[in-house]
């Protein structure tokens, strides 16, 4: 596998990173994953946004240009032959002094590859559980994509031992907030409902679009604070993410989401329009 790596393109063991970077000493970093489809990216400048969004949180001085991410894109795509893939493009700090001082770090090291595409959903849709870890409400981590996802990783893996694909977790407020890679929607009597921005998640791009959709089909939409008895009510449910798509949520905390476990109807539309966009911009 071929892999961007500051500036270059070279095979993924020739890639080394210092232990005296920031991104392995603290974690310090961001990342944007994204979707190829026919060997382009969708949204990419809504994701290279988004990065800068980022940076602009961790007060990050210096990021590449737009231009130069976007081409180290294609390549990585041209060159591993993937017109349909999974992107990461990673930047961590860069090299510094052994403590947490981000003044001392140089230029930020940055990192893009591809790969296939996970495997298709389950038919019926995945099982999600509402885990006990929180999305803190008073931390701006929460709404960036830094390279620290060790609260979602402990989320997925607390919904995975409760049998379940994906973890929904609440914000510490007690307000459904998302998904431990997703964002989060609800169907309740033919209202598409979703938790605000403020409400302790990351501003999904698939989330915008899946809003954007839903407005041109007449579906009317609320983004609001959501309660978590809302989730057990919801005729149905879904997760949203720029890899996955739209994702039905058929089964929530062991029970049927609406009257039986299948996909709702509003869901799969949704879906179908994403796809159909994604493929046609
Ligand atoms: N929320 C979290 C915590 C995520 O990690 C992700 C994607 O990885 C999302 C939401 C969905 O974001 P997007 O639609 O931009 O991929």
């Amino acid at each position: 596998m071929f892999i961007y790596f500051n500036g270059r393109i070279v095979s993924s063991d020739e890639c080394v990173v210092s232990p005296l970077d920031h991104g392995f000493l603290y974690g310090h970093g961001l990342f944007e994953t994204m979707r190829a489809y026919g060997g382009r990216i969708f949204r990419l400048e809504d994701h290279l946004g988004r990065l800068e969004d980022s940076a602009g949180t961790l007060n990050w001085p210096v990021l590449p240009a737009r231009e130069e991410l976007s081409k180290a894109i294609d390549k990585v795509l041209q060159i591993n032959n993937l017109p349909e893939a999974s992107v990461r493009l990673t930047l961590s700090r860069g090299i510094g002094a052994s403590r947490p001082d981000a003044a001392s770090c140089g230029q930020p090291t940055v990192a893009v590859y591809a790969s296939l595409l996970p495997q298709p959903l389950p038919p019926a849709g995945w099982s999600s559980a509402t885990v006990k870890l929180r999305r803190n409400l008073s931390s701006p981590l929460v709404s960036i994509k830094s390279a620290n996802y060790l609260d979602n990783m402990l989320a997925r893996a607390e919904a995975r031992q409760l049998g379940a694909h994906e973890a929904i977790m609440l914000n510490t407020n007690g307000s459904v907030a998302e998904g431990s890679m997703s964002n989060i929607f609800l169907v309740a009597a033919g209202r598409l409902i979703t938790p605000h921005e403020m409400s302790g998640i990351l501003p999904g791009i698939t989330r915008r679009v899946v809003i954007e959709l839903a407005h041109s089909a007449d579906i009317p939409v609320e983004e609001r604070e959501v309660e978590v008895e809302e989730l057990a009510g919801a005729d149905e449910i879904f997760l949203t993410s720029s890899i996955m798509e739209v994702i039905p949520v058929t089964v929530l905390d062991g029970r049927p989401v609406g009257a039986q476990p299948v996909p709702g109807a509003v869901t799969l539309r949704l879906a179908r329009l994403y796809r159909e966009l994604a493929n046609r911009e």
